[in-house]
């Protein structure tokens, strides 16, 4: 069963401390994935050689409807091994990567796109971060943001301006998903309960030693990305409520001004019927005053509703992910070729 899966795979004490998984969760990538596959392979070879470091990939395939997961299980486990997850739908990319790091068999944990836009190039610099520096999370931030829309660099900065309003930890503007995480951080991150995941601020969330590494992010190989307006919203609401109470303050803070200027307006009107002994005007200002009053009220409870609506569905308390399908590939050792425990379990 999957679920159990999950759990067997959480708690497996087996793993290596010195080996790195790459996890790639991939949609819809069948075009680009034999070239990635390529120059990850060629990056693996490289840490082999240079630092005796076990790797292996990890695709996730979040529920596809082109040749992913043929593609991907048709990949040489040359010279690193290769698993294949399938995912029974499409879960989001959110899930795949808690997919990814559940399944991932080694210490550490590095988390790259499928579509190119992560340079594979770019893990021999984490690793090291990693192994010379003793960072235990490495991430990745884009050098800039010019070929995005003014409007989206906009809400971005917006977005984690609200984030991490007075918030005791801040989580790092324009960091991107591409990082690795030591063995103990990737432990750490496993140990995270909730359902509703935001990685990203989980992963500094977790603390440990973090060092930021700024890259030049590549154009998409191919197809386009399948974030649009809703999406970018759904994920920023959702890590809002998830990292932060900032909406809730805002409420509060507005219910209080609401209330402050109420008082002084009544009090005006008292001092203008008593000294100036003008009667009290009629309803265009009885009518603003409710609908803003009605408007405000509204848009609270709907905040209120967020934090509801995370609690409900974190109570539900159903797995993230279901495995469909998981395909293990070993590279050189026949000895690694047992099933891992996530295996077993299915
Ligand atoms: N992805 C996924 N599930 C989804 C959407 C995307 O696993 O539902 C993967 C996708 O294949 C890619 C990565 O997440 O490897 C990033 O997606 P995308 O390039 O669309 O996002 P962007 O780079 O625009 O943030
Ligand atoms: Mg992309």
């Amino acid at each position: 069963m999957p679920a159990k899966a999950t759990k067997t795979a959480r708690t497996g004490k087996s793993r290596p401390a010195d080996g790195l998984s790459i996890v790639v969760p991939v949609f819809n990538e069948a075009k680009g994935l034999a070239g990635l596959h390529q120059r990850i392979a060629e990056a693996a070879r490289f840490l082999q050689s240079k630092r005796n470091l076990a790797v292996e990939v990890v695709y996730v395939d979040d529920g596809s409807s082109d040749a992913t997961t043929a593609t991907a299980n048709a990949l040489p486990a040359m010279p690193l091994d290769v698993q294949v997850v399938t995912l029974s739908r499409n879960f989001g990319k959110e899930a795949a990567l808690l997919a990814g790091l559940d399944h991932a068999r080694l210490g550490a944990v590095l988390f790259m796109d499928g579509d190119g836009q992560h340079p594979p190039s770019l893990i021999e610099t984490l690793v090291s971060r990693w192994l010379d520096g003793g960072y235990d999370v490495v991430y990745t931030a884009k050098a800039h943001r010019e070929n995005e829309p003014w409007l989206r660099r906009t809400g971005v900065h917006w977005f984690y301006w609200l984030l991490n309003w007075r918030a005791r930890l801040k989580i790092p503007e324009d960091a991107g998903d591409f990082r690795l995480l030591s063995p103990r951080a990737a432990n750490a991150l496993r140990q995270m309960p909730e359902r509703n995941r935001f990685f990203k601020g989980l992963s500094s969330w977790i603390g440990f030693r973090q060092v930021r590494v700024d890259y030049e992010p590549a154009e998409r190989e191919h197809g386009v990305t399948t974030w649009n307006v809703w999406s970018l919203v759904g994920l920023s609401v959702e890590a809002l409520t998830s990292f932060s109470v900032a909406p809730l303050r805002v409420a509060s803070l507005l219910g209080v001004i609401m209330a402050a200027s109420a008082l002084l307006f009544g009090f005006w009107i008292v001092i203008e019927t008593v000294l100036f002994g003008e009667d009290v005007p009629g309803y265009p200002s009885l009518v603003v005053g409710l609908m803003v009053l009605g408007g405000v009220q509204l848009m609270m409870i709907g905040v209120l509703g967020e934090y509801i609506g995370k609690l409900l569905s974190e109570s539900k308390g159903r797995p993230v992910y279901f495995v469909a399908e998981h395909n293990v590939k070993t590279a050189i050792e026949p000895a690694k070729a047992k099933p891992s425990p996530a295996r077993a379990a299915e």
